[in-house]
């Protein structure tokens, strides 16, 4: 089995609340740390790597920032530059400030991909009152050497047009981004039958409010250059005026004999799907 990237869950708590937030849908949110831990996620990078891996991915069903124990993450991150080149945490950049994305990139991470809905403020106060602006957060990464993408959580709000989109590209470019990933909303593949209330919220939310990017996808692949053949679970990179732009969703199960990630849970264990606990290697 082949794995593209290992994705880490580390945080203890969210501080956001985002309306399709899929955490809620996919079980195993609250899992215990533990004891372990370490020792366990060396085993998970040594996996992973040998399974072809090269990224490393700090993120998870909770915010990995927002911790018990304020030194875990670095430790986190130090652990896994030394078996990964790429090393990213996907965050909603609430807690972060110059200092600390300083101190993460001495740690070794390399890229920042902040989650969102458009690269202005004003829209992401649907995830969370206390958003951080996005310019401030990709000003912060770009003064201390870090790569920082903008992950737009495709809506029919910010994104329903192929224009609101370019015009999203535009913005985050203005502010720094080096790249934009473009996420089409989807639901797991189990049965949503029996949600408690708050995953049933977010069910109706992204059944509301998600939209397709096939109309994207023809304008990028029609006016761009597509800088690498199409992922094997479908997601497309195209160079546009300088930025990178991904096309992907947010929940894909594997599709081939490649793996889009191995996920190493709170509890120490090493899975290789979101939604099903019995997709689980150790
Ligand atoms: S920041 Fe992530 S974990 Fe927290 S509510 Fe938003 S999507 Fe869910």
């Amino acid at each position: 089995m082949n794995a593209a990237t290992l994705n880490v869950c580390t945080g203890d708590f969210c501080n956001a609340d985002c309306p399709f937030c899929i955490s809620k849908l996919t079980g195993r949110r609250f899992l215990r740390q533990s004891p372990r831990w370490e020792s366990k996620l060396v085993n998970a990078c040594r996996y992973a790597t040998m399974s072809g891996a090269k990224t490393a991915i700090i993120t998870g069903k909770l915010e990995p920032t927002y911790q018990n124990c304020p030194h875990r993450l670095f430790r986190v991150i130090k652990c896994l530059a030394e078996h990964f080149p790429v090393v990213e945490i996907q965050t909603n950049g609430i807690l972060l400030n110059r200092e600390c994305l300083g101190q993460m990139a001495d740690a070794g991470l390399t890229t920042v991909s902040l989650s969102a809905v458009s690269p202005l403020l004003e829209p992401n106060l649907i995830l969370s009152e206390n958003y951080r602006d996005p310019a401030e957060t990709a000003a912060d990464c770009v003064a201390v050497g870090l790569l920082v993408r903008l992950s737009v959580v495709a809506t029919k709000q910010h994104c329903l047009t192929v224009g609101q989109a370019m015009q999203q590209v535009r913005q985050a470019k203005k502010l720094g981004f080096a790249q934009v990933t473009f996420r089409e909303m989807g639901l797991p593949s189990g049965s949503l039958d029996s949600l408690p209330p708050a995953g049933a919220k977010v069910v109706q939310w992204i059944t509301d409010n998600k939209v397709s990017l096939a109309e994207l996808q023809k304008h990028l692949g029609e006016n761009y250059q597509q800088l690498l053949p199409a992922f094997p679970w479908g997601a497309m990179v195209f160079g546009v005026e300088g930025v990178s732009v991904c096309l992907t969703d947010c929940l894909s199960p594997p599709r081939t004999k490649e793996f889009r990630y191995l996920i190493y849970d709170r509890d120490g264990h090493l899975r290789y799907m979101w939604d099903r606990p019995e997709a689980v290697i150790f």
